[in-house]
């Protein structure tokens, strides 16, 4: 009987373990997860968790005792501390170790750490796992002020949870604008006029200096100098991708674990899918490793049929959401920050859109209550299009069937 070994236990290889079954395979299914839990879902977590309108058992992927009826062992709490590819073994913290005739790497990321005098005192906190997600919703409905460090994804969701709780709320950003990275400065723009008009004191440009307080942090210092008092502080300041273990195993890891369209690795039998790979995108001609919750389920989906021997690449056009206050942003595709964009719609207005383009082709877009448009755009994008930036701006324009026409013609 082959053993399929999953190692990390989250929504990429969760999805994994159940598609395995659901496709027929009926060796062994072995799931190692780090954190004390079964498999959950992210993306609440510094939404509707914080906001009270989810429950913790509501994250969960599937009900207690589904893996067991599937015949999947779920192995919780138990971190992999080497990967033995000549032997196919991993090794695990509590010694123990685990044959594989197929692996499924799915170890995620992890936080990026402050490393700043004071970072350690109590009050910091991270936001990733679930008991992250409990301790700071213990600290929202206890405290009044907070600093937040870093406007990538996670600050600007904290944030916008904090002043929905009634905090006053400090973002410090080391970049011009929140989201800039991922959404560029034109958009970022938008994102940092929303947080204003919240009550958010955003300040950007800004870095921590310091953390000071006695025992539990009582005030941050920028790198200007500036003093802010608060009761907690929360860092989100990007995360890298967990391939510890993976040292001396021969996998090749380069900004994650480097696969093909297939969610192969450089080792024989070794997969990987979720944040931690990196993989090759034959339709964007490049490789992208993605963070969001969108593509770890579809890539743990494609890798476990890929261990099947089904041979189908992955190149999805990338999804992703944010909520934030009343806007809520769906984003298609994958373009970087510095990517030209064009707006369909009034920014300032409650449902504009906007296109990135490069080298004359659609990358990406995005839309705040613009469902129309995303949906033409991911068509657009999949069909590896280019479209005058014109007709993206026009909202006379229709989209939806220049995207028909284009899906026809294929
Ligand atoms: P992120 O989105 O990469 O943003 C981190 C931001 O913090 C960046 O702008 C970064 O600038 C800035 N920064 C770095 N060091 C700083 C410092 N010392 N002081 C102030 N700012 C600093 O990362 P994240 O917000 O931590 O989120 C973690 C991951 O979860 C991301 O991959 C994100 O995509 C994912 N996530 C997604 C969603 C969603 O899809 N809605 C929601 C939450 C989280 P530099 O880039 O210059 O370092």
């Amino acid at each position: 009987m082959s053993t399929f070994v999953i190692v990390g236990a989250s929504v990429a290889g969760g999805l994994a373990a159940e598609t395995l079954r659901k496709e027929g395979f009926d060796g062994r299914v072995v799931l190692v997860g780090a954190e004390p839990v079964r498999p959950y879902e992210r993306p609440p977590l510094s939404k509707e968790y914080q906001w009270g309108t989810r429950s913790e058992e509501s994250v969960f992927l599937k009900p207690p005792g589904f893996y067991e009826e599937q015949g999947i062992e779920l192995l919780t709490g138990r971190d992999a501390v080497s990967l033995d590819t000549r032997s196919r073994r991993v090794s695990l913290a509590d010694g123990s170790r685990i044959g594989y005739d197929r692996l499924l790497i799915a170890t995620g990321a992890s936080p990026r750490r402050l490393a700043v005098p004071g970072a350690d005192l109590e009050g910091v906190l991270y936001l990733r796992t679930l008991e992250d997600a409990r301790a700071l919703r213990e600290r929202i409905s206890g405290s009044s002020r907070v600093v937040v460090v870093g406007a990538g994804f996670i600050g600007a969701e904290v944030a916008a949870s904090c002043r929905r709780a009634g905090l006053e709320v400090v973002m410090l950003e080391v970049l011009p604008v929140p989201l800039q990275r991922a959404l560029g400065p034109r958009v970022g723009q938008v994102y940092a006029d929303m947080h204003r008009a919240h009550g958010v004191d955003l300040r950007t440009g800004e870095g921590v200096a310091e953390l000071r307080g006695h025992g539990r942090v009582e005030r941050v210092v920028t790198t200007s100098g500036h003093v802010f008092d608060c009761d907690f502080v929360v860092v989100g300041i990007g995360v890298a991708p967990e391939t510890r273990w993976l040292e001396g195993s021969g996998v090749e890891v380069h900004n994650g674990v480097v696969v093909d369209e297939l969610c192969r690795a450089s080792a024989p039998d070794v997969y990987a899918a979720g944040d931690v790979a990196s993989w090759w995108h034959p339709g964007f001609g490049e490789r992208l490793r993605v963070e969001h919750f969108d593509n770890a389920q579809s890539q743990g989906v494609a890798a476990a049929r890929s261990m099947l021997d089904k041979e189908i690449p992955y190149a999805p056009v990338p999804f992703f959401w944010s909520d934030q206050y009343e806007v809520s942003l769906q984003y298609v595709g994958h373009a970087s920050g510095e990517d030209p964009v064009v707006f369909r719609g009034d920014p300032g207005s409650g449902s504009w859109s906007a296109f990135y383009l490069r080298d004359g082709w659609l990358r990406a877009a995005l839309g705040v209550n613009r469902f129309r448009d995303v949906s033409a755009a991911r068509r657009l994008i999949a069909a590896h299009v280019s479209v005058e930036p014109e007709k993206l701006a026009d909202e006379g324009f229709d989209l939806k069937t220049l995207a028909r026409e284009v899906a026809r013609s294929r």
